[in-house]
């Protein structure tokens, strides 16, 4: 079920931030998305993703006390954009079990962007906790109990941590939202929010394709400067291995991040999760990740 847990307490050591890596066991969904499949989008039957989610969110309140209380999760529709959007503090229970909206300050976030799009693309609550937040690529948390979780497979599952705000990004960052710089968008975002200082955040990556198996051509390493080139692009056997954990360390680095950990797993090497390198149609595995 879960590849890796942990808590990070806050500054005030009166809460913190619990999160865990799903893998692709202990679910319900029959081959090629065998068997924890957490995304909807993928082919899937709806009706097995949402059990899939269900079951996998039971497993996460059982995870220690603290987690007890999570109620309802949001995703997003990820669009390998760096776009942000909040899961608002006024996000209340009664949005999540029936209205059919996703909070009004969270509602105003997709609206500023592109109403017509998000509810097209299904934004809103299907009456069953699972809320989808629109497009988007980086999702701020700024209220306990509230869990929410990024999907992959292959991309960089990551969560952004202030721990002297008590608040918390989870981001999705593929070669796009990397070479887009994301990770800069949201902390961008958290600072508007919350006034967070990049040296107050701990920054935690799941597991996503390495540079072990990254093959890419010359058209993806022509949009790198050549310094850029150098330093991110392996060459093995007349082939090129693009390098995206070096690029995020590089960028936490630039940004002044407090702390920052890698779990050492590459989805594609590792047969406990989806990768969509290895297998094209399949699964998703997701970082969940909630306020306490
Ligand atoms: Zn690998």
């Amino acid at each position: 079920m879960f590849a890796y847990t942990d808590f990070i307490p806050n500054t005030a050591q009166n809460g913190g931030v619990v999160f865990a890596l799903s893998d692709r066991y202990g679910g319900f969904s029959q081959p090629p998305y065998e068997s924890l499949n957490l995304a909807f989008h993928t082919g899937d039957e709806s009706a097995v993703v949402e059990r899939n989610i269900i079951h996998m969110l039971e497993a996460f309140r059982q995870l220690d006390s603290r987690c007890a209380q999570a109620q309802n999760l949001a995703y997003m529709t990820q669009i390998h954009s760096t776009h942000c959007v909040v899961l608002g503090e006024n996000l209340c229970d009664d949005d999540l079990c029936g209205r059919g909206s996703a909070g009004e300050e969270s509602m105003r976030e997709i609206e500023s962007r592109d109403l017509a799009h998000s509810v097209r693309q299904g934004s809103g609550v299907a009456g069953n906790g699972i809320m989808n937040m629109g497009e988007a690529d980086a999702l701020l948390l700024t209220r306990k109990d509230k869990p929410a979780m990024v999907l992959v497979a292959d991309c960089n599952p990551i969560l952004f941590f202030d721990r002297t705000h008590n608040v918390a990004a989870l981001i999705h960052a593929g070669r796009e939202g990397v070479f887009g710089r994301i990770c800069s968008s949201a902390l961008a975002r958290m600072s508007e929010y919350s006034d967070t200082r990049a040296s107050d955040v701990y920054v935690f990556v799941g597991a996503g394709i390495r540079k072990c198996c990254y093959e890419v051509g010359d058209d993806v390493c022509a949009k790198l400067e050549s310094k850029e080139r150098e330093r991110y692009i392996q060459s093995r056997e007349g082939r090129y291995f693009l390098d995206l954990e070096s690029m995020l360390r590089a960028e936490f680095e630039s940004l002044g991040i407090g702390e920052w950990e890698f779990l050492p797993k590459c989805s594609c090497c590792q047969k406990e999760f989806f990768s969509y390198r290895r297998d094209g149609v399949t699964g998703r595995f997701g970082l969940v990740a909630m306020l306490v």
